[in-house]
């Protein structure tokens, strides 16, 4: 058992100082004056410090991504401690562009290995093309029979890497996905790659004026990439739709318009979106082009799961978000979009997933992962097999 006395508790709403009990792996209990004989738990005094849910990163190559640059552009997997320094305690993993040497499988075998590590993984089956490739056959059995499989992504569209689905192929993928997840209980989301192509959301919107497919089976990600996108984005988001803002980026895409996540959301909630609309995701793992003080390529970086909570603490401490609210975009509503039991709250019943931060800077403190310290005191405790 772990008990943290007297926390700044958002669950992610603020309730104010709390002690936390967790055993098994759980929360037991949220409130005040919570006592437990010594030497039954270990018992850490966290005044003067913000618990939080563990943060939840919905978009990450966790196997690996890019290669968009031939093969020496391919990225690498990973490392435990990366999310262990971003916050991250729940990871969603996606293949992008490159699904003949990326498979399902690998992703899969990769998602096991956080999770052994400490972690909580879960998948998206397919990859950028439509047909979907996945790894039973149908995007409905990966759904029905593999349990880390939690909905299709990224699908490529209004972009030129993706394979050019028609409307009919489209509104198949999220009809299958629809199916599979209320099949299996879970989300059957479609998490839809939205590229700099100006036809941006008008596959969705058709799909939603054309068929009974409701808006929320989607998930749009990299919202924020243009203004235009972003303001698509907003008369989406506003019409009941989700929206998700890619936080790993670098200073050349902001020049050229790219929305920086902070200011997105603090802009959309000006606008009237509600805050349950928002995500952020870091699209961990892929590549980014590194360009010098000239313009000139100087080689490639790779997204950083990091990026998620450097996004929370842009939005709360440049923008004005309040903390409550901008840890709805990493916790309650990746966890509600993704049907993710056990998540994204702090609560009796919910997963021993949490995440202390210094109240001033927001820096990240301490990472507990199924009841199990990652990090504690700022050092990282545990750390991937070969790190
Ligand atoms: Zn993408």
């Amino acid at each position: 058992m772990l008990l943290l006395k007297n926390a700044d508790v958002y669950t992610p709403a603020a309730i104010g100082r709390a002690d936390i009990l967790m055993a098994g792996g759980r929360i037991v209990m949220v409130g005040p004056d919570i006592e437990v004989p010594a030497r039954l738990c270990e018992r850490v005094d966290a005044s003067g410090l913000v618990a939080a849910p563990g943060f939840i990163d919905g978009h990450v190559h966790l196997a690996g991504g890019g290669g968009e640059g031939g093969f020496a552009t391919r990225t690498p997997e990973l490392a435990l401690s990366d999310a262990v320094r971003g916050g991250i305690t729940t990871v969603v993993g996606c293949l992008g562009t490159d699904g003949a040497t990326r498979s399902p499988a690998g992703l899969l075998a990769k998602a096991r290995a956080l999770d052994e590590e400490g972690l909580s993984t879960f998948v998206l089956t397919g990859h950028y093309a439509v047909p979907v490739q996945t790894l039973t056959g149908s995007i409905e059995r990966d759904l029905l029979l593999i349990d880390k499989v939690v909905g299709v992504g990224e699908v490529a569209i209004s972009d030129h890497r993706s394979t050019q689905p028609t409307f009919e192929q489209f509104v198949r993928v999220a009809a299958e996905a629809r199916r599979g997840g209320m099949l299996s209980g879970k989300a059957g989301v479609v998490n839809v790659h939205v590229g700099d192509g100006p036809r941006g959301l008008s596959m969705l919107r058709r799909a939603v004026e054309e068929t009974e497919i409701p808006a929320t089976q989607f998930w749009p990600t990299h919202i924020n990439r243009n203004p235009a996108l972003f303001d698509e984005g907003q008369a989406w988001a506003k019409a009941g739709g989700f929206v998700d803002f890619t936080t790993s980026t670098v200073p050349a895409f902001l020049d050229a318009g790219e929305v920086r996540c902070g200011a997105g959301l603090r802009r959309m909630l000006e606008a009237g979106v509600d805050a349950s609309r928002v995500t952020f995701t870091s699209d961990g793992q892929g590549s980014l082009p590194d360009y010098d003080a000239a313009g000139e390529l100087r080689g490639l970086r790779v997204g950083r799961v990091t990026s998620l909570a450097a996004s929370v603490r842009d939005a709360v401490l440049v923008e004005g978000v309040p903390l409550a609210t901008a840890l709805l975009a990493v916790t309650a509503n990746p966890a509600r979009i993704l049907k993710l039991r056990g998540k994204g709250a702090l609560g009796a019943g919910a997963d021993a997933d949490l995440v202390l931060l210094d109240p001033a800077g927001l820096e990240i403190d301490g990472v507990i992962a199924k009841g199990r310290w990652l990090m504690k005191g700022r050092e990282i405790v545990v750390r991937g097999t070969f790190e």
